[in-house]
């Protein structure tokens, strides 16, 4: 099998002491590429370092929205420059977190769309984190016109996704499609077609029900991998296939 996380918070503290195991053993799960995005500026370096040095990681660089307060006012002159100077695939995450109430809506606009704007620029496609959110960031995306994406820990509605997928993004499904009880998103990734889906963990966050309570891994991309075979009553072999397909279209991954 051929798989692709599509987004893996890889180079985070929480995998220090075990990252290189981590790695050998999705290997030989076959997952060999991981598309790693950034959070914010003072951990650029240390991403690109590592994706340089480890075979089949992807960097993307962005500043993240849950962090609009922390950023600084040059960060954004510098993610321009930043790409400017290296190879990344994506710019990401970026995005509008609605969801958390004490951030300011404004300033996290301001920021969002400043980073499509360099986005378009470096002809890139973003990696989106989006909650409670969609409408506005739909209508940044139609104001700034960027080369797609993926919509990542898709969870708004199908009229929602449609549009995401009329401009070109995939929607990112992951660890929520183990879960029982999440309907909605089961609902979601029966019904949207399997060319617009691709997979991810977004370790160390969004864990897998078999591992509830431990840290996520990309490693276990394959439990949503099986699980979303079950819930389109499709073969394996098939999604594996179209997913990697996606993410490698979406990306311009060869
Ligand atoms: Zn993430």
């Amino acid at each position: 099998m051929d798989l692709i996380d599509s987004h893996c918070h890889i180079d985070v503290a929480a995998f220090d002491a075990d990252r290189d195991e981590v790695l050998s053993r999705c290997r030989q799960q076959g997952i060999r590429r991981l598309v790693v995005p950034a959070i914010d500026a003072r951990g650029w370096d240390g991403l690109l370092a590592l994706c340089e040095k480890e075979q089949g990681l992807y960097p993307a660089l962005g500043l993240h929205p849950v962090f609009v307060e922390q950023h600084k006012a040059e960060d954004v002159e510098k993610l321009d420059a930043k790409l400017a100077a290296t190879k990344v695939i994506a710019v990401g995450e970026i995005g509008l977190d609605f969801y958390i109430k004490e951030l300011d809506r404004q300033q996290q606009i301001e920021l969002f769309e400043a980073q499509l704007t360099i986005a378009a620029k470096h002809d890139l496609p973003v990696i989106l984190h989006t909650r409670k959110a969609h409408d506005e960031v739909l209508r940044s995306l139609r104001k700034i016109k960027v080369k797609g994406g993926v919509s990542h820990a898709f969870n708004g509605s199908q009229q929602q996704a449609k549009q995401y997928i009329d401009i070109g993004f995939k929607l990112g499904f992951g660890g929520t499609m183990t879960y029982e009880g999440s309907h909605k998103i089961h609902q979601l990734a029966k019904a949207l077609p399997l060319e617009s889906i691709v997979l991810e963990t977004d370790a160390p966050d969004m864990v897998v029900a078999s591992h509830r309570g431990e840290r996520n891994s990309p490693e276990y991309l394959t439990e949503s991998l099986n699980a979303l075979a079950r819930i389109r009553d499709e073969d394996i072999n098939h999604i594996a296939e179209q997913t990697t397909a996606n993410t490698c279209e979406v990306f311009g991954l060869v």
